[in-house]
């Protein structure tokens, strides 16, 4: 039978052909309608990657559930490279590896339960490509919207010649990203709520090249994390054998950014913080002249959609920090749910109906998101280096072994199911008072393995349901 938002096929045009924009380009043209793509940037096919870096992105089951809908799933598996924990590195080199699926747990694509690395050109290429290969999608490069009527349904864009042209469309959707032109149009209907806070701390991203026999100089199958207290670097393998690696630190203060002026400053800093990182990366000063300091921007707007008419999607409705490496997994979720709605639609009037069911179900999982977002930076750069936080996630491990499907760790919660964000939250800080409890008991380090223990933690876990 053909879904009913297919029977009555409609123009519709999608604003910003990212991550997000791209896969629902494709995912509107499967279901017969005709799809207009505007992306203000050249075609992501022509011409290297941004600054030539290669630059990566935890992929992880929300965002795979989304391509596998879209029937891309296989060919991004392609591309992508299985991470199966995080390994710390101490300030003395000492390195702790802490798995990221639960011991025996099934993962994806017959893998281990696990997170995988893509790299963003190569993922953004392969979505534009997938899309533009039906014959319903139409993308136009170098087109920036610069106004849009709802009213009259009409987008304003811009050339890179300057020359503007008026198109128009019976919805749009906003995927134009942390600072939507779509949005901003929103923002002049009446009650539509907007809020944008940047963090006080920013990022530098440097390649760790791979040896002289073309191998990787860490292990690939993890993500390498030297938490420091208020800063932290990060590293995630590529397939192609390198890292990218990301500092991210406050711009002010005595670890800052602002610091890292000159060559001997950047030295200094890395000798004294990441000792075993310099050898790995003999031009990281180079890199480091060379390579912009990004700032971290959160968004949170409300409602997500106007009307029948307007829609957004990813970051255009919620901008994250990436610390949970879930912007273009909760990007991609919001596509799966979009699409589910629609296809239960039954007329095809109901479209009013269809994106205020999304905004409701959207907008507390995008803002619970933001806000995991913020506590696992706090957990990665401080926490993971301590070890009472290392016997939590022991001692969650085991109770997840052993009570399956009862006690599941929030990190597995967020990354390995789609448990809507906000009750993966609500369920993560009931587990985190439980654990403040259970690790507060006299001797925990000798007895956190008895069952005595773990008793205790779900006798507490099923008190609070
Ligand atoms: C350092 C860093 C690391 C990250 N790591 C992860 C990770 O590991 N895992 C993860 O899931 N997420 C991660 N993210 C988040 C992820 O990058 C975003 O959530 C994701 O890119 C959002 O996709 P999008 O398509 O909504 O927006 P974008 O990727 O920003 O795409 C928006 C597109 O719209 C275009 N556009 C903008 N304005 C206009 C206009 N006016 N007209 C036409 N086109 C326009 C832009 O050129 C762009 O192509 C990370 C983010 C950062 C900054």
């Amino acid at each position: 039978m053909k879904k009913p938002s297919s029977l009555h096929p409609e123009k519709m045009a999608v604003v910003g052909a990212g991550l997000v924009g791209s896969l629902w380009a494709l995912m509107l043209a499967q279901r017969g309608h005709q799809v207009d793509v505007y992306e203000r940037r050249s075609d992501p096919r022509i011409g290297p990657a941004k600054g030539g870096r290669s630059i990566n992105l935890a992929l992880s089951d929300r965002g795979w559930r989304a391509l596998e809908k879209a029937g891309i799933s296989e060919e991004v598996r392609k591309i992508a490279l299985p991470i199966e924990g995080r390994l710390m590195h101490a300030i003395d080199g000492t390195l702790t590896f802490q798995r990221y699926g639960l011991p025996g747990a099934p993962g994806l694509h017959g893998d281990p339960q696990c997170i995988y690395s893509v790299s963003r050109a190569n993922l953004n290429r392969l979505l534009v490509e997938s899309a533009e290969n039906h014959t319903d999608v139409n993308f136009h490069f170098g087109q920036k919207c610069v106004h849009a009527d709802f009213q009259k349904a009409e987008l304003t864009l811009e050339k890179q010649s300057g020359a503007t042209d008026v198109v128009s469309y019976n919805r749009v959707f906003g995927t134009d990203g942390a600072f939507s032109a779509v949005r901003d149009r929103m923002m002049r209907s009446d009650r539509f709520n907007f809020e944008q806070r940047y963090l006080e701390h920013g990022y530098k991203e440097v390649s760790m090249q791979p040896d002289a026999e073309s191998a990787f100089k860490m292990r690939s199958d993890a993500l390498h994390i030297w938490p420091r207290g208020e800063f932290m670097l990060m590293a995630l393998p590529n397939p192609d054998g390198t890292f990218t690696c990301t500092l991210f630190a406050p711009y002010a203060g005595p670890n800052g950014l602002d610091g890292l002026q000159t060559r001997e400053q950047t030295a200094t800093y890395f000798e004294t913080h990441f000792p075993d990182v310099l050898p790995l990366i003999p031009d990281l000063l180079d890199q480091w002249e060379t390579n912009p300091v990004s700032s971290l921007v959160m968004t949170r707007c409300h409602p997500w959609h106007e009307g029948d008419t307007a829609c957004l999607m990813g970051d255009a409705a919620h901008a994250i920090v990436p610390f949970y490496g879930q912007g273009m997994n909760s990007g991609m979720e919001d596509c799966s749910v979009l699409i589910d709605l629609l296809d239960s639609m039954e007329h095809p009037d109901q479209w009013g109906e269809v994106f205020q069911a999304y905004t409701d179900a959207r907008k507390p999982a995008g803002d619970a998101i933001m806000e995991l977002a913020l506590r696992n930076y706090i957990e990665m750069r401080d926490k993971t280096g301590d070890p009472k936080f290392l016997l939590q996630k022991r001692i969650e491990s085991k109770l997840a072994t052993i009570y399956p499907g009862r006690w599941i760790p929030l990190y597995s919660q967020v990354t390995f199911s789609h448990t809507p964000y906000h009750h993966a939250l609500e369920a993560g800080l009931r587990q985190d008072r439980i654990m403040a409890s259970i690790l507060s008991r006299p001797k925990i380090e000798e007895t956190w393995d008895s069952p005595e223990v773990a008793q205790a933690a779900i006798e507490a876990l099923e008190k609070t349901h």
